[in-house]
């Protein structure tokens, strides 16, 4: 019931995917396409502080029952078969809120144990985070990427479905201070907080941050997302030169998502991430786990794999790492919101892990 009601999507058993003819025969997570996997998300649970209207229902994801869950021990072992077997370099945990989890320290420390020289991130909405970050930081994770889509409070409260704006300012806060690396905040633009765009820029510069917009993707629970009312790139461009002077444009990497501007002439720049305007899906070099242990190969894709019932009954690694790039192999070219048929998965983002 919990996993069909959060959109559990079609699931491939392992062992048929496993006997198809057709087998990539590199050892890297490669596709039909040629693109190689480089960086994982690892969805780490389906619970959230917020209810953001374009990504959770307002009574939030049906609880996904506990024996369910990836433990800390069995994401460990992913990433220690995703980095030594599959050429894995980046991981990021994420959700639902990964600070929901009263265990995201040993999450952190079982994979910074089998992946010393491995980028570990968070994806995470910072509420709580003053309390958390010390001890993150020393299970090892090495850098943060923060939501904030307005630093207005009314508005930031109609949008999340919760007054908690200075809970997140004081994240912020404590993370900028223990952090080397200048934070990542991420904004996804609506149209009623389209005109704050050039306030949350000023802000983010005032402060180090390194800000990106996203554009609104059809991932939203309740199923509103519109293409002729989400913001598109070219208009959070248009909101900013109100302000600011953009010019330049420049990718730091073929892979990166987001299109860098420099700012007043620079050094500092802003990142747009047109992710439905301008897909990038053919330079896309990701791979996702569900928190209840699927491999997803993309977020529009409603195929999964199951590896949790291999992690479960004795499967070496070897095997399990086979089942991955199968299930890679599979990838599909895009995400084909451009074509009329298209249709959004089943899962919303904060189910799939964002
Ligand atoms: N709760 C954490 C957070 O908000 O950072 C992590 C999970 S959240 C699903 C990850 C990212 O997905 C956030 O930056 C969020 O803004 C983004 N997101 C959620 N729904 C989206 C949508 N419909 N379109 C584009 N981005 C979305
Ligand atoms: Fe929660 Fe993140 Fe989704 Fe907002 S975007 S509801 S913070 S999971």
């Amino acid at each position: 019931m919990t996993t069909v009601s959060l959109g559990f999507p079609r699931l491939r058993p392992s062992p048929l995917i496993i006997q198809q003819t057709d087998r990539p025969t590199s050892s890297q997570l490669v596709d039909r396409m040629g693109r190689t996997a480089r960086d994982l998300r690892i969805s780490v649970t389906e619970k959230c502080s917020l209810k953001c209207t374009y990504c959770m229902p307002e009574e939030g994801l049906p609880a996904i029952p506990r024996q369910c869950l990836l433990s800390p021990t069995e994401i460990g072992r992913l990433v220690r078969i995703a980095t030594t077997r599959l050429g894995i370099r980046e991981v990021r945990f994420t959700g639902g809120e990964p600070l929901m989890r009263a265990d995201l320290e040993d999450i952190v420390a079982e994979s910074r144990s089998v992946a010393p020289d491995t980028d570990l991130s968070i994806t995470t909405n910072a509420i709580g985070l003053d309390r958390r970050i010390n001890g993150l930081v020393e299970a090892g994770l090495n850098r943060l990427n923060i939501s904030l889509d307005t630093i207005d409070r009314s508005a930031f409260a109609r949008l999340t479905r919760r007054d908690r704006l200075k809970d997140v300012l004081s994240g912020i806060r404590a993370a900028s201070t223990t952090t080397r690396h200048p934070l990542k905040i991420n904004a996804v633009l609506m149209q009623e907080t389209l005109d704050q765009a050039p306030d949350l820029l000023a802000w983010a510069l005032e402060h180090g941050h390194k800000l990106r917009f996203i554009e609104q993707m059809p991932l939203d629970a309740d199923h509103t997302w519109a293409k002729s009312t989400m913001v598109p790139a070219e208009e959070v461009i248009r909101v900013l030169r109100e302000r600011f002077t953009l010019t330049n444009p420049f990718r730091t990497d073929p892979a990166a998502p987001a299109e860098e501007w420099l700012i007043n002439g620079g050094p500092y720049t802003v990142g747009i991430i047109a992710a439905v305007t301008r897909p990038f899906c053919a330079d896309c070099d990701r791979t996702r786990i569900t928190a209840e242990g699927t491999i997803r190969t993309c977020l529009f894709s409603d195929d999964e794999t199951d590896l949790r019932s291999l992690l479960r009954s004795g499967t070496d690694d070897a095997l399990i790492a086979d089942m991955w790039r199968a299930a890679m192999w599979n990838k599909p070219a895009g995400h084909g919101m451009e074509q009329q048929t298209f249709v959004p998965p089943h899962r919303s983002m904060g189910a799939i892990g964002g």
